[in-house]
């Protein structure tokens, strides 16, 4: 599982057979020497982390700086070993690279402030690098990966803060490889019933198409060549669980509904290639209506580009087929790092004239920059957030713990979730440090403190009409009840009269 220096540097001598190996041992010596003392939470040397965050950067073809800076990232913050030191021995682009995700620094999730904030950081991180963001993935989705030695509290805030924050990033520069990773290892932390109820439905998908996706491939194959296509690859892929899980919530849950669990990827060598061979699986398999989507002329706002359509194939299954180049496919898995890689340095000596989508950061970082109003930026951030969380919110108590809680709860839904005593005694509310009426609806990133009267008779019954919680409805009604358990016995306290 954990990577050696000698495993990433076979992975990268396989892509690059210029990079600077000699430099990449000396930056691991360096990184494990400054590191020599740390353990990670499992118990296990500090060093693996960094060698596993340069690992992930070298499956993405990098260049050796990106891999030598991955090993040093932890370098300046948490040992004795200064920015200047790596200055020193690995060069400028090394060291501002290492500053800059120093400067991104450890970021806590902590209501809409942090929220803010660290996006903020994040923006202005990419503006002027958006190497340092890519390095940044890499190290969060290590400790992602090895989330199960941290406390719980921990786990769900470093997951819930990268489905919200690093994944829909990952997403917007065209990573789809990375925000899959990303999404799929916090799934487990955030939503774990959700995650166990999708991983068995994908189980039972997968073990279902064994063979099948084999007999289709080859049918396929055949019928390419005798077209005179010469595919590059073809291939099933899975889909990721967590998009499988968004898209299963869009359709009320119905597997039966969702036809790209598995999908078909098909790589030819150009962009004519993609439409013969979309016609020759039309040729072969019935398409179904409306499914057939040219990604090729009209790319997703992230640079995504492929022709996808959904065909009844053999035996009457639905299928989806994904078309493309290999180019295209590069992009699809790496989006913004494939600028780097080294297939795209061979074809492109010129990087600064591929800026397409580095524009769009940019564009980013001005527009947040002149933000001053919370609200409006929050609403224009829209299009980063998430939606699987439409219909549920994540809010904080003045410690920082995180409730979640249905859309539009109340103070009372919140008290009630957590502690009975707090609800039955809450008298009044204070939602981010202002009073706030107790049917007021909360929202994501609230912080709620709840102001409690020991001597309270107990909760309001107008309060089941506004709270959206069962939980907190059944303990309203049931303080109900014993309250007029209480009361029979004030005026009967020998007990009801017998019949
Ligand atoms: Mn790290």
């Amino acid at each position: 599982m954990t990577p050696t220096i000698d495993d990433l540097i076979a992975t990268v001598s396989a892509y690059d057979n210029q990079a600077d190996i000699t430099n990449i041992r000396r930056a691991y010596a360096f990184a494990a020497e400054a590191h020599k003392d740390q353990k990670r939470a499992s118990g296990l040397p500090y060093i693996i982390h960094p060698l596993a965050t340069a690992m992930t950067l070298a499956q993405m073809k990098l260049p050796d700086t990106l891999i030598i800076a991955g090993l040093l990232h932890d370098v300046p913050e948490d040992t004795n070993r200064t920015l200047e030191d790596i200055n020193t021995e690995f060069g400028t682009e090394v060291a501002t690279l290492v500053g800059g995700i120093t400067k991104l620094g450890k970021i806590k999730y902590r209501g809409v402030e942090r929220y803010i904030e660290n996006l903020r950081k994040m923006f202005l991180a990419m503006a002027e690098d958006v190497r340092v963001v890519i390095i940044k993935f890499a190290d969060r989705l290590h400790n992602l990966e090895t989330l199960d030695s941290l406390p719980q509290k921990k786990q769900f805030r470093i997951a819930l803060e990268s489905l919200e924050i690093f994944a829909p990033i990952a997403n917007r520069l065209g990573m789809g490889e990375m925000k899959g990773r990303l999404e799929d290892a916090a799934f487990k932390y955030v939503l774990p019933k959700e995650y166990e109820w999708t991983t068995n439905l994908a189980q039972t998908a997968i073990q279902r198409s064994e063979g099948y996706q084999e007999r289709a491939i080859n049918i396929l194959k055949e019928d390419l060549a005798a077209a005179g296509l010469k595919p590059v690859d073809v291939h099933g892929r899975t889909k990721h669980l967590f998009s499988l899980y968004k898209k299963l919530i869009k359709n009320e849950r119905n597997i039966a509904r969702i036809y790209d669990i598995i999908a078909m990827r098909v790589i030819v060598n150009n962009i004519g290639d993609c439409y013969a061979a979309l016609g020759v699986i039309h040729g072969r398999w019935t398409p179904l209506k409306g499914r057939i989507k040219d990604y090729i002329s009209q790319p997703k706002p992230n640079g995504y580009r492929s022709l996808h359509t959904t065909v009844f194939c053999e035996d009457g299954e639905i299928v989806e087929f994904q078309i493309r180049t290999p180019e295209m496919h590069q992009n699809a898995e790496y989006g913004i790092a494939a600028h780097w890689s080294y297939d795209e340095r061979k074809l492109n000596n010129d990087l600064k004239n591929n800026d397409t989508q580095i524009d769009w950061v940019h564009q980013l970082a001005d527009f947040q920059q002149d933000m001053s109003d919370k609200k409006n930026y929050l609403k224009a951030l829209d299009d980063v957030k998430i939606d699987v969380f439409k219909d549920r919110i994540f809010v904080f108590t003045p410690e920082g713990d995180v409730i979640d809680l249905p859309e539009d709860s109340t103070p009372v839904d919140f008290a009630y979730a957590i502690h009975t005593d707090i609800g039955n005694t809450c008298t009044a509310a204070k939602v981010n440090d202002s009073n706030a009426p107790l049917d007021r609806p909360l929202k994501s990133g609230d912080m709620i403190e709840i102001i409690t009267d020991k001597n309270r008779k107990g909760p309001n019954p107008d309060w089941i009409e506004t709270a959206k919680t069962r939980h907190a409805k059944t303990k309203i009604r049931q303080f109900a009840r014993s309250r007029i358990g209480d009361w029979i016995k004030g005026v009967f306290p020998n007990g009801l009269m017998k019949k």
